[in-house]
């Protein structure tokens, strides 16, 4: 006899940051819940992803939850910015600080989510053939959890090793004394190169697209700064959440175009952000990212620099991007062009000529081959929907969500979906998400679905769910604001080009701070753009 499905207040799909957070409001709510993760731990992008060099890109004192004045005064960082193994640390301090372990089931992987109208229940199927029945479905499945690894052909025929970095072995990879190829050249390949380069006989690099990279200027955290900021924590907080995407606290951007800076002035001001390193380097001037003449500045500046640390010109010229600065995430890097300098280092340029073909013995690039001992794919993530587009979700009429975001994915606030009541997306499409420190836009989206199903509780309220006009004006907002900007001109993952077959979208939102007023306001009113049913 089939074993009756459990049935909890909350499903929360994922056990990274977004997961854990929302697992401790909802239990300090007294909800009912049952968390899912497919990784055997906590951690989600941080347990993922263990490629050499992986670090983050936001400094530690700021990629922190801030929900807890204890545990952000306890916690001691030690580098600026911190490397996964610490931040992977941190992540299973929280959940046994808050005893979060035990509301998740790990390596367990939700396959479905099937709405029932009758019931207002939505049923929730993994593949170890666990069911259960819940009122809510909290997907903290995040953005960059789906390992995008290009169909290259003969890529079964290869005798070596081949990794993702974003599903890298947890024993650790010993590349001393290999031949070992890397394919792209985004955040994650510019971390790991230097990295590697150190440690194997051969480091072949193939570069399809250039990428601009920042030094990020890491090193042991000053413990005076992190005494300083502890001695204020929620108005260094609050002054970072203030902060176009919450990055920085104390970079300063001035109301004026780059173009209309004297070019000593603006000279002088990039050069001192470059020094400082980080995301600051591209906050200085409010229209880097509307004007293409004034990103040209930031641009050339950087191509200079690119001149300056590597050697060999044309080596140079081919790491030199011509996009637009900053229309792709900004990569931070510790010595990513100066590795080209090594004798051990070789860029191939594979932008005319992709990878034809893996062979048993390595790679073969316009009728050229290379051999190699190992190849790592550093070629991103289905990003955005991918993870959320793998789990067979149905909403009302039995209407799947893959099949309503064929043509790209619609979101009210990147929180809910027409025709998909009681469910929830943290950092969902439509969304700041990945333009900002995802710490505070996840602790932002945490903070809205406890409330807002606490708002529901107290009220009687059976369901919540987009409506179809709040959706539709949301998306067209959404593609206006990003259609004002220069994200769109280059072929980046926020569009979904580095997917086949994926449509051309943009899919976050540009707009934080704001974006929190937007949300704090249709809450104010009563869920504004929302249907609540009794
Ligand atoms: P994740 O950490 O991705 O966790 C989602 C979890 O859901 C995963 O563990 C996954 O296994 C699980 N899951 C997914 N689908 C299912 C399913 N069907 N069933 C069960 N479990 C499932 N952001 C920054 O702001 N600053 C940075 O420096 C930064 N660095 C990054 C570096 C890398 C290499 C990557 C890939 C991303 C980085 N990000 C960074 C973005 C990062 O993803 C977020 O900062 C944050 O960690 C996301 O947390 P999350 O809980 O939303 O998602
Ligand atoms: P990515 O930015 O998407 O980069 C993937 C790279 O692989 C690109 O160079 C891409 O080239 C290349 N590529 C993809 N498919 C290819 C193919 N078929 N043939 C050849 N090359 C191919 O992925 P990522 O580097 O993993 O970074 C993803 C995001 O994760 C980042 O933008 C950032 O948000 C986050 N991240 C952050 C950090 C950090 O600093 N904390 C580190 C890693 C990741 P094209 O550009 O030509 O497509």
């Amino acid at each position: 006899m089939a074993q009756p499905a459990q049935r909890v207040d909350a499903v929360i799909v994922g056990a990274g940051f977004a997961g854990l957070y929302m697992a401790h409001r909802l239990d300090g709510l007294g909800f009912s819940l049952q968390g899912f993760e497919a990784g055997s731990a906590v951690g989600g992008t941080w347990y993922w992803n263990r490629y050499p060099g992986a670090r983050c890109d936001v400094e530690s004192m700021e990629y922190s939850y801030q929900f807890s004045e204890e545990l952000q005064q306890e916690w001691e960082w030690t580098e600026r910015y911190a490397g996964q193994p610490e931040i992977l640390r941190y992540a299973t301090h929280v959940a046994d600080r808050f005893d979060l372990h035990r509301h998740f089931e790990f390596d367990t992987r939700v396959t479905e989510a099937v709405f029932d109208e009758d019931e207002d229940v939505w049923t929730i199927r993994t593949d170890t053939g666990r069911t259960v029945a819940a009122r809510f479905c909290i997907m903290a499945t995040g953005c960059l959890s789906s390992a995008n690894t290009p169909a290259f052909p003969g890529m079964e025929t290869f005798a070596g090793e081949v990794y993702h970095t974003g599903r890298w072995p947890h024993e650790g990879v010993d590349f001393s004394g290999k031949r070992v190829g890397i394919i792209g050249t985004g955040s994650s390949a510019i971390q790991a190169i230097p990295v590697i380069a150190r440690e194997a006989a051969h480091l072949t690099v193939f570069q399809r697209t250039p990428n601009y990279s920042i030094p990020a200027r890491n090193g042991p955290l000053d413990p005076d700064v992190q005494r300083a900021i502890k001695a204020e924590y929620p108005e260094f907080r609050a002054r970072n959440s203030l902060m176009p995407g919450a990055l920085g606290v104390q970079a300063t951007m001035r109301e004026m175009a780059a173009v209309d800076d004297d070019p000593d002035a603006r000279r002088r001001d990039y050069e001192e952000r470059w020094g400082i390193g980080g995301f600051a380097f591209l906050m200085g001037y409010e229209d880097l990212l509307i004007n293409p003449e004034s990103n040209d500045t930031a641009a050339d500046f950087v191509r200079e620099k690119i001149a300056e640390a590597v050697r060999n010109p044309d080596v140079a010229a081919l790491l030199s991007p011509h996009n637009v600065i900053g229309c792709k995430r900004p990569c931070l890097d510790t010595g990513y062009y100066e590795t080209f300098n090594r004798d051990n280092v070789t860029l191939v340029d594979i932008s005319n000529a992709p990878v034809e073909e893996i062979t048993p013995t390595g790679l073969l690039v316009d009728g050229v081959g290379y051999d190699l001992d190992c190849i790592v794919c550093a070629t991103g993530f289905d990003a955005m929907t991918g993870t959320l587009q793998r789990i067979d979700i149905r909403g009302r009429g039995g209407r799947s969500l893959k099949e309503k975001w064929a043509a790209g994915p619609r979101t009210y606030l990147g929180l809910g979906v027409a025709g998909f009541p009681n469910l929830f997306t943290i950092s969902g499409p439509g969304s700041p998400s990945v333009l900002t420190n995802m710490m505070v836009s996840i602790e932002q989206h945490v903070n809205w679905i406890a409330d807002c199903v606490g708002h529901l509780r107290s009220e009687g309220i059976a369901t919540i769910e987009a409506t179809e006009p709040a959706e539709d004006e949301w998306v067209a907002h959404v593609n206006d604001v990003a259609g004002e900007t220069l994200y769109p001109t280059c072929n980046s993952w926020y569009l979904g080009v580095n997917v086949p077959g994926k449509p051309r979208v943009f899919m976050p939102y540009i707009g934080y701070p704001p974006y929190v007023e937007k949300c704090d306001e249709v809450a104010a009113k009563g869920y504004e753009g929302f249907a609540l049913r009794a």
